[in-house]
């Protein structure tokens, strides 16, 4: 039976954030953010986010086996540590969604205590090492991070896991244009077609990631969007980098609205579907 998660507004708060464009306001997770819409499978899913930047670090576990990952352990990664701790959960990895500074500066803390293996797109790795000039770019000191463990093998596709944690499994399927190597990971049971995906800066709640960084592109962007995320179906639940959870219909649907406007050619991503 499929489970059905209910929204509490409650749960979330207004906050500045900030990013290369300056600060911003968002609507951050304070625990657990839920969303009203089918999830693939009960799982734990607990979000935290911090600032500055207010990117959302992810604790999955399974219900059954207590087996878990951390996705994108960034600068909350104390409070996701403790998040896995009140669960009891046995992390089996540490896998990151894409490589830009907000979503891997809490990974050498994570394996420190985790002592896990970290996957990451290969695309990505050039972005990975240079963290610590990343943080610069921001004024922001950041320590180096541990290599890398392992890369994804996308070759898998939507319907089988290759990264196993208890009933549930983990595909990463290449969505590049945010960056080069940026994945979705569509997690759900092995035994289930069921998916809720954990898309990184691809798509937002509303919105897109921006696509003027190193590597970023704004038609690969919507490629990624169109022929990976929107593949799945529309009841299916979407957890961003930043922002809050969302359901594929709502986009699919905010997106036709945006894709029925002429654009100009300029436009590197960081629009609003309903105001762009
Ligand atoms: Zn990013
Ligand atoms: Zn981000």
């Amino acid at each position: 039976m499929p489970a059905f998660a209910r929204g509490s507004k409650g749960d979330c708060e207004l906050r500045r954030a900030f990013t290369t464009d300056g600060w911003f306001w968002v609507l951050i997770s304070l625990g657990n953010a839920k969303i009203e819409g089918e999830t693939a499978h009960p799982m734990i899913i607990e979000t935290r986010a911090v600032e500055p930047f207010f990117k959302n670090g992810f604790v999955v576990g399974c219900e059954d086996t207590r087996e878990g990952i951390v996705i994108d352990p960034g600068d909350e990664v104390d409070l996701l540590l403790e998040a896995v701790r009140r669960h009891d959960l046995t992390i089996r990895y540490i896998l990151l969604t894409h490589a830009h500074l907000d979503h891997v500066t809490g990974v050498a803390a994570a394996k420190r205590a985790l002592k896990v293996p970290v996957g990451l797109h290969s695309a990505d790795n050039f972005l990975y090492d240079a963290v610590v000039q990343q943080g610069m770019m921001f004024g922001l000191r950041v320590e180096p991070q541990p290599a890398v463990d392992f890369f994804y093998d996308t070759s898998t596709g939507s319907g089988q896991a290759a990264i196993r944690f208890g009933q549930l499994g983990a595909s990463a399927l290449h969505t590049p244009g945010h960056c080069p190597g940026g994945v979705c990971l569509a997690v759900g049971r092995l035994d289930d077609t069921g998916r809720t995906l954990f898309v990184g800066d691809t798509l937002f709640a509303g919105s897109i990631g921006r696509t003027d960084l190193p590597g970023g592109d704004m038609d690969t962007l919507m490629r990624s969007i169109r022929g990976v995320l929107f593949g799945f179906p529309d009841d299916t639940v979407v957890y961003p980098g930043h922002g809050e959870p969302t359901v594929l219909k709502k986009e699919k649907d905010e997106f036709a609205a945006f894709s029925s406007r002429p654009h100009s050619q300029d436009l590197h991503g960081d629009v609003l579907w309903l105001k762009a």
